[in-house]
């Protein structure tokens, strides 16, 4: 089978075209460099099977980055069949110096000139025959998004000759040297001599080292700087021969994109801006007080709930189905669209579970055979699925975020503030792949070139609450609105959203002024343009966050309630336990074992004889985080039973619960609302799950692994203890606190780089 290898510049649609050829859904985003990994796949339209090989995304071929370094030497060591250079139309120029590079290598190249239906939309025109004829080889015009022109590109490229010999477009200034360099690659049956040849005499770092180079290149020195001077033949002759190749369309300066970017990138407005989008999509996806119209606060409601209405009681619930469709979108305010389908979901969800543990009850099962069905299997399983729903509507927003081309802006835009912390712009597409998953965010790090800085990233990933974070979150902010009726479900998760980044910012700060110092490298990234969100595309994005959570649900999630029920019911003599006895299992003593080292976090011993349950569902989302609200409903339905009380599903075990252990410890409720949000705190910035930490440990420099399981942990502690510090006793100070913490922030940003503070105070004894 032949191997054809698309190169091209980042977010010049190479992914998309793979996709497009090899029928794979390998992830797109408007967003320089999404693919850090080659990729493979077949075409099978042009007659025989070809292998298509999709390499991440560069600007030279030059080993400045990794990009750059893997495929280049794919392209040098694999030796493909063919490469299919895509080139995005509506940046000719700049494309086409990569093009220029490839050349060079011995290897046929057909070049796919992409995007053609933007540069249609804008009116430009692109002479395709005469490209052709100066760079002398194929040219064919394709929309790798709409899909045309792909069959006869590949046409062209299986019916290309098999050989080709290096092309360069270098003829003037160092002509001679570059036939020296050439015979000494020659005469070392090097592959390529042409393209060795050229980057000997740019300095690559590569080629500089090659035995005998260096006698080369000291012959062929001129006084002047080659690598320039290369560069600047390089677009010389681009702007040349193209001349009269491109016809720009009549049209005024500022483009749509332009006009825009004027507001969403303004020096003082873009980060506002962003917050507020940040808090709408919050909104849209966890407020049960759709745009406030209920009122900001329990005093201003004027909405009446069911209960209100006539329609539910407060024991039974709705009083009949119509109610409890009703109830999906409707009770007391309106709804968010977020909500609206999480309840459709758990309606769903619970009907099954009622079905399934009556028929058995019916059917004549024994009482633990139900109670490992219903309680155990259903209640974890689908109280994790439950919030699939919410998952997915925040997912698509982001995912239209990015597809729009924004998040490109914002990493443009924070590149200013994260610099003083010490990080490139470059580091936000990892930390904003953490909101989804720290397992690709991991691995997206690798477009990171500096070894410290990508460290320091690797670091604080897990703080970028993951989607198996949002049930703990959700979950938890719901129990305390519903048990305390106080506060609102989204600015909660918001919040704890918003902790979450400013744990991260202050330990990278920490880091790069301590143990990771060094320079920050610069970061050059040109703003893709604006368009419209791709339907398939987003579609795309959340099927795979569908397979991947519904898979994880049924195994890892499935495995862990089943242990969980077990141990919860097992004494360490290993007899069948009842609900009501469950104290005294193996779970139930391990727990206790453990709560006290959770008590400077507000949900240890204080909580008093069910306070264990917090110690477990902490313990068991280090092997996966769903598992912390799986555990939680698995647990909560037997202690209820035990103390005698009766339980609905979903988030009213958390908030019955949360009851009952306020009745039972004597617990004051800003102390208990308090711990429970230190518990979230705990859970976002501790070690992550199993995964995530495989990929850091692969991902990290040798022995770094340790330290940064270490760092979680301190991390974690550290800053849950002061969430609950904070919250139960010196709430009042709180205020001056955030006051300090704001001051303290602008100095710093201030003056990072400009002075050392410590000069101020030597300054000042010197007096
Ligand atoms: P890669 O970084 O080279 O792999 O580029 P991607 O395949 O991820 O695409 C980058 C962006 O360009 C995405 O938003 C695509 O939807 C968009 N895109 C790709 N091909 C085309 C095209 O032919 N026309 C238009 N209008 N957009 C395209
Ligand atoms: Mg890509």
């Amino acid at each position: 089978m032949r191997t054809f290898a698309l190169a091209g510049n980042p977010n010049c649609g190479k992914t998309t075209l793979f996709n497009a050829l090899t029928g794979s859904s390998a992830h797109v985003g408007n967003w320089p460099g999404v693919t850090v990994d080659k990729r493979e796949g077949v075409y099978k339209g042009a007659g025989e099977n070809v292998a298509i090989v999709d390499l991440p995304g560069i600007y030279s071929l030059s080993p400045y980055t990794p990009e750059e370094v893997i495929s280049r030497n794919y392209i040098l060591d694999e030796k493909p069949d063919g490469i299919i250079n895509i080139v995005d139309a509506t940046n000719l120029e700049r494309n086409l110096y990569l093009t220029t590079q490839i050349l060079e290598c011995d290897v046929p190249v057909i070049i796919a000139l992409n995007m053609m239906d933007e540069v249609k939309k804008s009116g430009d025109k692109i002479d395709v025959k005469a490209i052709e004829k100066t760079l002398g080889v194929p040219v064919v015009e394709i929309s790798a998004l709409r899909k045309t022109g792909i069959k006869e590109l590949m046409q062209r490229a299986v019916s290309m000759p098999k050989q080709r010999k290096g092309e360069t477009v270098l003829k003037d200034a160092l002509h001679k040297q570059l036939e020296t360099a050439c015979a000494y690659y020659e005469a070392e049956g090097v592959a390529s001599p042409l393209f060795h040849a050229v980057k000997l005499l740019e300095n690559d770092e590569i080629e500089v080292k090659r035995k005998g180079a260096d006698k080369v290149l000291k012959s062929a020195a001129a006084d002047v700087d080659m690598e320039a001077v290369i560069a600047d033949e390089r677009y010389k002759y681009i702007s040349g021969s193209l001349a009269g190749a491109k016809v720009k369309a009549q049209k005024d300066v500022l483009t749509k994109s332009d006009k825009i970017d004027k507001v969403l990138t303004h020096r003082v407005w873009a980060i506002p801006i962003f917050i507020v989008i940040l808090f709408f999509i919050f909104h849209l996806t966890f407020s049960e007080n759709l745009f406030y119209l209920n009122g900001f606060t329990e005093g201003q409601a004027w909405m009446p709930s069911l209960v209100e209405l006539g329609l539910a009681t407060e024991e039974d619930g709705p009083n009949n189905f119509g109610v409890e469709i009703l109830a999906i979108f409707y009770d007391g305010a309106v709804f968010s669209p977020g909500v609206i389908l999480t309840n459709f979901l758990n309606l769903f969800l619970d009907h099954i579970s009622d079905g399934v543990v009556t028929l058995m009850g019916n059917g004549g099962a024994a009482e633990w055979a139900t109670g490992l069905v219903g309680d155990g299997i259903l209640g974890g399983i689908f109280a994790v699925l439950g919030f699939l729903p919410q998952i997915l509507v925040l997912f698509l927003f982001f995912s239209i975020l990015e597809d729009t081309g924004y998040m490109a802006r914002i990493a443009f835009v924070l590149d200013r503030i994260f610099r003083r912390f010490g990080l490139s712009g470059r580091a936000f597409m990892p930390m904003i792949m953490g909101f989804g998953c720290s397992v690709p965010a991991a691995i997206n790090t690798r477009t990171l070139a500096d070894e410290k800085e990508r460290t320091a990233t690797i670091r604080v990933i897990p703080f970028f609450s993951c989607g198996a974070k949002l049930p703990i979150l959700t979950a938890v902010a719901g129990g305390i609105v519903m048990a305390f009726g106080v506060g609102n479900a989204d600015v909660i998760t918001f919040c704890m959203y918003l902790l979450g980044i400013c744990t991260a910012v202050v330990c990278v700060l920490l880091m790069r002024n301590t143990t990771l110092k060094g320079e920050t490298p610069p970061f050059i990234m040109e703003l893709p343009t604006y368009h419209a969100p791709s339907f398939k595309n987003l579609m795309l994005h959340l099927w795979d966050k569908t397979k991947h959570f519904v898979k994880k649900a049924f195994t890892i999630i499935f495995a862990s309630t089943i242990i969980i029920w077990l141990f919860s019911h097992l004494s360490w003599d290993w007899h069948y336990l009842p609900d009501e006895e469950m104290q005294n299992s193996i779970i139930a003593s391990v727990g206790m074992l453990l709560q006290p080292v959770f008590t400077p976090l507000g949900f240890g011993s204080q909580l008093g004889q069910f306070g264990w349950v917090f110690a477990v569902a902490a313990i068991t989302g280090l092997i996966a985080k769903e598992n912390v609200i799986a555990t939680f409903t698995t647990l909560s339905i037997c202690i209820m039973a035990y103390a005698g009380e009766g339980t609905e599903e979903g988030v009213e075990e958390l908030a019955g619960i949360i009851q009952l252990i306020t009745a039972d410890a004597g617990i004051s409720q800003r102390e208990f609302v308090a711990a429970l949000i230190a518990f979230i705190a705990f859970n976002m910035t501790t070690i992550p799950c199993f995964a995530a930490c495989a990929t850091a440990k692969a991902e990290l420099a040798k022995g770094k692994f340790k330290w940064t399981l270490l760092f979680w942990l301190a991390v974690s502690y550290i800053v849950s203890a002061m969430v609950y510090t904070i919250g139960a006793y010196i709430w009042p100070l709180a205020i001056w606190f955030v006051v300090i913490a704001l001051v303290v922030t602008f100095i710093v940003l201030r003056n990072i780089g400009k002075f050392d503070i410590m000069k101020i105070f030597k300054r000042r004894k010197s007096k």
